[in-house]
C-alpha cells in the first residue's frame, strides 16, 4: 500500500483504530481522512462518536504553506469541498473518484450541534418525551424486578430450616 498523505501538510497519514474503523489522521494539522463510508458508519455506532473522535486529537502545528489544491491521499486526484448536510457550516472535502471525505480538525465538533439540530428536527417533542417515560418506566419496572428477587431470596433464606448442630 503507497503511503497516504494529508492533503493539506503533505506528510503521511498515521492509521488509527477506532470502534473497528481504521482511519488516517494527520500527526500535525489532526485533520482526518475517512474512506468512503467510514464517516457514515462511525456515525451510525452513536451520536458521539464524531465529535469525540475530533476531541480526540489535536494539532501540533498548522501548515505554514497550506496547497492551493488538496489532494486525495488515495487517488491523488483534487478534492472537492462540499458542505455537510447541505445547509450546515461544516466545509468537507471529498474525492469524487473513491469516495473518501477529508474532516479539518475541529469540524467533527461542530457536527454534534448540527446533528443535535437535525435530529430535532426529525423528532418531534411530543414523540421524545414519550420516549423518555418509557424508559424511565423500563427502568422503574427493573428496579421493582431486582427488589422482588432479594425479598424472594432473603424470604428462602429465612425460611429454610435450619441445619442441627452436630
Ligand atoms: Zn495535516
Ligand atoms: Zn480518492
Amino acid at each position: 500500500m503507497r503511503e497516504r498523505l494529508c492533503p493539506v501538510c503533505q506528510i503521511e497519514l498515521k492509521p488509527q483504530t477506532h470502534l473497528g474503523v481504521t482511519i488516517d489522521v494527520c500527526p500535525a494539522c489532526a485533520g482526518i481522512w475517512f474512506d468512503t463510508d467510514e464517516l457514515t458508519r462511525l456515525n451510525g455506532i452513536g451520536d458521539d462518536v464524531l465529535p469525540r473522535l475530533g476531541s480526540m486529537y489535536q494539532p501540533q502545528v498548522t501548515a505554514y504553506d497550506p496547497p492551493w489544491e488538496r489532494k486525495c491521499p488515495v487517488c491523488h486526484e483534487p478534492l472537492r469541498s462540499y458542505r455537510y448536510l447541505y445547509t450546515s457550516d461544516i466545509e468537507l472535502d471529498t474525492c469524487d473518484r473513491c469516495g473518501g471525505v477529508w474532516v479539518d480538525h475541529g469540524e467533527l465538533r461542530k457536527m454534534e450541534r448540527v446533528l443535535e439540530d437535525a435530529r430535532a428536527m426529525e423528532v418531534p417533542p411530543e414523540a421524545k418525551a414519550q420516549v423518555a417515560l418509557a424508559q424511565i418506566e423500563a427502568e422503574i419496572q427493573q428496579t421493582t424486578a431486582k427488589a422482588e428477587f432479594w425479598r424472594g431470596l432473603f424470604e428462602f433464606m429465612r425460611a429454610r430450616p435450619r441445619l442441627p448442630f452436630t
